[in-house]
């Protein structure tokens, strides 16, 4: 059973993140021992949105460090007081990010990864500069071309990648949130394709569904919330 059905039936008092991390590292490391590729070339970005600090502070006690969180405003009111608590923490932006919402990002996050149109490229670039202050960036590509969806069309991917380049943001890597419905390995398949044939070597894809085909398929960052953190807290 994989760590992600486990949780499915387990009710909210028994969730143990620390012990469900634990796990899945494990599963992570025997599929990427069977895919040929060395434990080290992933890591688990633990998905903490909408987690109070009390269910994410078990994960940061066993020493994982690296975060992410989807509202720049949440993680504002969240994650100071943690980083007070904890060292070396590595906080991760992976919701879409408004251009009103560029100063406060570009100022908290260590990683920003859901840059997706030359509007946001271009206020990044501006307060990067302003604040000298680099946060490593990665564009979002909506491999599913789903209009709902954020990120930036496959077939405008190389244009929007040059851009960014033009306007002097070094671009480490791709993310993609593939269409709830299709079987993700394609989706995978073309994000690795697209920063293959751009250079880039980051790869963050791969959710509490589909983590183990993500790091099969090259995934450097593998974005899992749920089944570290248990079902989310119904919105407000
Ligand atoms: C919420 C979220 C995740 C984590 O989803 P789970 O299915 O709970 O693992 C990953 N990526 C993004 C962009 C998210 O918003």
């Amino acid at each position: 059973m994989s760590q992600s059905s486990q949780n499915a039936s387990l009710g909210k008092d028994a969730i143990d993140p620390a012990a469900n991390l634990s796990a899945i590292k494990t599963e992570i490391e025997d599929a990427l021992k069977e895919a040929g590729r060395p434990a080290e070339s992933v890591v688990i970005t633990a998905v903490s949105k909408q987690h109070d600090l009390e269910r994410i502070r078990p994960v940061l006690n066993v020493g994982h460090r690296v975060f992410g969180e989807n509202r720049v405003q949440e993680a504002m009111s969240k994650w100071p007081k943690l980083r007070e608590e904890f060292s070396g923490i590595e906080l991760r932006l992976i919701g879409p990010l408004q251009t009103n919402k560029v100063k406060e990002a570009v100022a908290f996050f260590d990683v920003i990864e859901s840059i997706d149109r030359p509007k946001l490229a271009a206020a990044l670039a501006k307060e990067m500069e302003k604040q000298s202050r680099r946060p490593r960036l990665l564009i979002q590509v909506n491999t599913g071309d789903e209009a709902q969806k954020a990120g930036v069309s496959p077939k405008d991917a190389d244009a929007f990648l040059k851009e960014c380049k033009k306007l002097g943001l070094d671009i480490e890597g791709l993310m993609c949130i593939p269409p709830v419905k299709d079987d993700p390995a394609p989706h995978f398949a073309l994000l690795e394709k697209i920063a293959a044939r751009n250079g880039l070597k980051k790869l963050s894809m791969g959710m509490s569904g589909d983590y183990l085909l993500a790091a099969q398929l090259g995934a450097t960052h593998l974005r899992i919330g749920s089944a570290i953190f248990g079902p989310r807290p119904k919105k407000p």
